[in-house]
């Protein structure tokens, strides 16, 4: 297990919240924020001294209300490129992370805001070709529609990360979003 794994971090609830680095699910069980829920198998974080066995899923122990974080996450632009699968919206192609903006559907400068649904991949070539019109404007269509992009975002990008961790899948798939299916 190297220091770059990810731990699923789950809400008192057992909500998903989303993944934490080795290192600071460590310290979260040292500083008694979060209880063990699965091992990582025998795995240890090994450091000159010691040996830390390594959760898989770690459970706050006090619930933490997550509306905010949510709403923050259009920020994040590794999450964006998982949610749209590293393509460009307008033109289809695969990238690199380096080759790829996110744009603003409805530019900032008129009015659109950072939330995921307002926000895509594109390439830079792309990104640069659309500038400050929106997509009709352009005579870009989107590849995707709004209502994709209303997926839940932070399940897309767990399942991702789920694709490699068997256990994680029954708390991803057995928890029902109560919260987000209200809002959406
Ligand atoms: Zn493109």
């Amino acid at each position: 297990m190297s220091i770059n794994g990810r731990v699923l971090l789950l809400n008192q609830t057992y909500e998903p919240l989303g993944t934490v680095g080795v290192a600071r699910a460590i310290v979260m069980l040292f500083k008694n924020t979060v209880s063990v829920e699965e091992w990582d198998g025998d795995r240890v974080l090994r450091t000159p001294r010691e040996e830390y066995p390594v959760p898989s899923v770690v459970r706050r122990r006090t619930y933490v209300n997550v509306r905010r974080r949510r709403e923050s996450a259009g920020k994040n632009r590794v999450r964006i490129y998982i949610r749209d699968q590293f393509r460009c919206q307008y033109c289809g192609e695969r990238k690199n992370p380096v080759e790829l903006t996110l744009d603003h559907i409805l530019p900032r400068s008129r009015g659109g805001t950072g939330s995921p649904v307002n926000v895509v991949t594109a390439c830079i070539a792309c990104n640069q070709r659309k500038g400050s019109r929106t997509p009709e404007e352009a005579r870009m269509p989107l590849l995707t529609t709004q209502t994709a992009l209303r997926t839940k975002l932070e399940r897309v990008v767990l399942c991702h990360y789920a694709e490699a961790r068997p256990e994680w899948k029954k708390y991803l798939f057995g928890y029902e979003d109560t919260a987000t299916l209200k809002r959406a």
